[in-house]
């Protein structure tokens, strides 16, 4: 059996170990240069995690030396890169996968290069993988330099007049650092968003020692942030009890750091926590309070060569940078998947994506999906999704190497997505606010609305009775 896996991230890199410890023959397209997906192309200043790394990581590489409870991209890519190395795993870089074809019995992998031949093919290219840049009018017309924030790249903006576009995790991470050094900073919003400190700090020798040494002592830990993001942060997305107690802190800490009462209310959103991804971060606020920063909720008008023009006026800038997020929605795309009888995957998901526990869809065997739709979190590791992704999938092949090509029934999705509805509709994802979790129709394709623990127990092992069997491996 031949598994092709398309992605070199943390989905990508797991799915690899795991073939390798098999010893299962794959190969690993990866579009980009090297390995780490979300982590090797978010180089922006301060960018970094908002859960914390000794949870972020793998369980099967336990890594003791992360020098603090959040550290920055730099550190979540050394670690990633040394798991391939230690693993052996060599992706085919600069290779990017363009279209998936079923021909009966198996899958055509198809690249610009050539068209290979695999048994079974597993995506992991990511949900927040391709930069989605706004409609504005003029953007082509800016004369300065004009960028997503994952295409950072190696840019400097000391002393300059620069523009951020956005004010979700990405910018909250960036403002402040940019802040130090920039000219001037105008930081353009149009929702607010709910913001916590983050309780960040630096793990110092001792304790570095305590995890490596002590036994149990790293296992623990990882068990006791779980349970507590689970126990905690979970219930505000269900309305539970926590909800008041985050929008208290989140205002406490409002209070705290912004003094003027206008700027305040500027950034008091108007939705329940939890609705929009809740922005973790000490130093965004006080970064707003500094005199080259400055919050502007002014609809932009139009870009214009010398800046960004608002409906109260044009303000000069150098850099603008587009904090805005990605095409979250858009599973897979721009790769065409064609699968059975012709079926066209991005035809069959038109109104949203859907997959049967975010992992396979009927029309489309031997086709497995790493943090595909509905399989996202607010509050917990993705690393725990995609590991329990892994597992599941490593269940499949022994099934297919038994009974051959697996497809999941209509049925099988038709009761699962039944039961993922029922769950979204007590979430608090759908409550007055538009959210990178939701189409431009209101279909909340991204997020799991259940908690962590929940998806592992029903990944557990697949279910036969949910798919069909044919010929082929
Ligand atoms: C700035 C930022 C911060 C984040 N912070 C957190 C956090 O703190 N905690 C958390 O749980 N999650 C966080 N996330 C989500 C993060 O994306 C996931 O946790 C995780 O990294 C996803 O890994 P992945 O392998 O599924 O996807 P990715 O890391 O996105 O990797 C996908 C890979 O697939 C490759 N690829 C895509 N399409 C193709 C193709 N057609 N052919 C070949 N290769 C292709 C890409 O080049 C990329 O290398 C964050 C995301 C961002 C953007």
């Amino acid at each position: 059996m031949r598994v092709a896996i398309i992605g070199a991230g943390f989905g990508g890199l797991c799915m690899a170990v795991k073939l390798a410890r098999k010893g299962i023959p794959h190969v690993v397209f990866e579009k980009g240069g090297g390995v780490g997906g979300t982590w090797r192309v978010n180089t922006y200043p301060g960018a970094g995690c908002d859960i914390p790394s000794h949870l972020y990581s793998y369980s099967f590489e336990p890594y003791c030396d992360w020098s603090r409870r959040y550290p920055g991209q730099q550190e979540i890519l050394a670690y990633l890169e040394m798991i391939a190395a230690k693993h052996d795993v060599r992706p085919r870089f600069g290779t990017e996968v363009t279209e998936l074809a079923h021909d009966g019995t198996g899958w055509l992998v198809v690249t610009p290069k050539a068209a290979e031949r695999f048994d079974v093919v597993v995506t992991a290219v990511g949900q927040l993988d391709r930069p989605s840049m706004p409609d504005i009018p003029g953007m082509d017309t800016f004369q300065g330099d004009a960028f997503h924030s994952a295409r950072w790249g190696a840019r400097d903006l000391q002393g300059k007049r620069v523009a951020v576009i956005g004010t979700g995790s990405s910018a909250a991470q960036l403002v402040p650092p940019v802040a130090e050094t920039a000219g001037q900073v105008d930081v353009y919003q149009r929702t607010p968003n709910w913001v916590l400190p983050k309780a960040d700090g630096e793990f110092g020798p001792l304790t570095r020692a305590m995890f490596r040494w002590v036994p149990g002592a790293h296992r623990a830990y990882r068990e006791w942030i779980f349970a507590y993001l689970e126990n905690t942060v979970f219930p505000a997305f269900v309305d539970g009890w926590s909800t008041d107690v985050i929008r208290k802190m989140a205002l406490v800490h409002l209070h705290r750091e912004i003094r003027d009462p206008e700027l305040r209310r500027k950034l008091t959103p108007g939705y329940p926590p939890g609705c929009k991804r809740i922005v973790l971060d000490s130093r965004f606020y006080p970064a707003l309070t500094r005199p080259n920063v400055e919050l502007i909720t002014d609809p932009i008008t139009r870009i214009v060569p010398e800046g960004v023009e608002t409906s109260s006026g044009l303000r000069r800038t150098d850099a603008i940078v587009y904090a805005t997020g990605f095409h979250s929605t858009e599973f897979l795309l721009p790769m065409t998947v064609t699968g059975t009888h012709g079926r066209d995957l991005h035809e069959q998901w038109r109104d949203g994506a859907e997959a049967y526990l975010g992992l396979a869809a009927p029309g489309f065997p031997n086709l497995f999906f790493l943090y595909g739709p509905n399989t996202n979190l607010g509050h917990n590791s993705i690393v725990h999704m995609l590991e329990a992704q892994v597992s599941y999938v490593m269940g499949c092949l022994d099934l297919i190497a038994e009974r051959g090509q697996m497809e999941v029934t209509e049925g099988a999705l038709s009761t699962y997505t039944t039961a993922l509805n029922r769950a979204l509709a007590a979430t608090v994802w759908n409550r007055g606010c538009r959210s990178w979790y939701m189409t431009p129709t209101g279909k909340i394709t991204n997020n799991w609305p259940r908690n962590a623990r929940d998806y592992r127990r029903f990944t557990r092992r697949p279910r036969p009775g949910a798919y069909n069997f044919g010929t082929g491996r």
